[in-house]
């Protein structure tokens, strides 16, 4: 089991307070959701606990089994088990996406202890039928020209390849039609179990009729206002998010 600790953390961009004090606590064999309005924090809260440089962190801890993830660079926090799917995923031309996937498992793996290209190949082969990827998704060039639908199932297939202890999924339902959010879930419940933990943050509830999350937080204003169960995005999508800002007596 490995659990991974969020303590009110304080996150600021460009001298603007985003997140003012965020505590979520994740334990592997668990999937929680966060949910907010547009702007409130959510990337933010992704974008921190994966080092992205342009967040400044001004209080708060991230533990990862007690280690200070704040402490380490972007790619130790990768290799210390935790994985991010970015709302925009970039193209890396010149790479094609098998080298790619081939070099990430190996980087968490020790030296002389590589995945044979045999054992990585049938592996690979068997979670993009998962995902009903196209066989030539291996070969093309990481992202180059990949229409938006086969990104999102090519993030999962790197998540289902490097088999992380935690993944945060920002939005990774964005732009997807029914078809390919359904086999996208499937990819994501397949990890789901003993050694993996995900927080999955969407705007809607849609994504979550097909991953039930165990437990739900909304995010507002910068910081988590309510926890719950999968009935609390229910009651969202049905409902909208201003009914809690009347209970909390927030403003917009
Ligand atoms: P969400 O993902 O919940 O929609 P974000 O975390 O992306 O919200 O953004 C939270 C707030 O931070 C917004 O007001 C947004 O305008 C601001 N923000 C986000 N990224 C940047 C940035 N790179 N520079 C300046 N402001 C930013
Ligand atoms: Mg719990
Ligand atoms: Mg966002």
């Amino acid at each position: 089991m490995a659990i991974l600790e969020i303590k009110d953390l304080h996150v600021r961009i460009e001298d603007k307070e985003i997140l003012k004090g965020v505590t979520l606590t994740i334990n592997t064999n668990e999937i929680h959701a966060i949910m907010g309005p547009n702007g409130t924090g959510k990337s933010t809260l992704a974008a921190a606990i994966m080092g992205h440089p342009k967040y400044e962190v001004t209080s708060g801890s991230i533990l990862l089994d007690g280690e200070d993830v704040l402490a380490m660079e972007v790619d130790e926090r990768a290799r210390a088990g935790l994985f991010l799917a970015m709302q925009y995923p970039s193209e890396i031309t010149g790479v094609t996406n098998a080298d790619f996937l081939r070099s990430g498992v190996n980087a968490r793996r020790e030296e002389g202890d590589e995945i044979s290209l045999m054992k990585f190949i049938r592996e690979m082969d068997s979670k993009m039928e998962v995902l009903e990827m196209e066989e030539d998704m291996a070969t093309r060039y990481l992202n180059e020209g990949f229409s938006g639908g086969e990104k999102k199932r090519n993030e999962i297939l790197q998540l289902m390849m490097l088999k992380p202890k935690f993944a945060v999924l920002d939005e990774i339902d964005s732009g997807l039609d029914i078809d390919a959010l359904k086999i996208v879930s499937k990819g994501i419940n397949q990890m789901r179990g003993e050694g993996f933990g995900c927080l999955i943050i969407t705007h809607y509830q849609r994504l979550l009729d097909y991953i039930t999350p165990d437990h739900v937080h909304i995010i507002m204003q910068g910081k988590i206002v309510k926890t719950g169960g999968p009935e609390l995005a229910k009651k969202l999508e049905e409902q909208g998010y201003d009914w809690i800002k009347e209970e909390l007596g927030i403003e917009d």
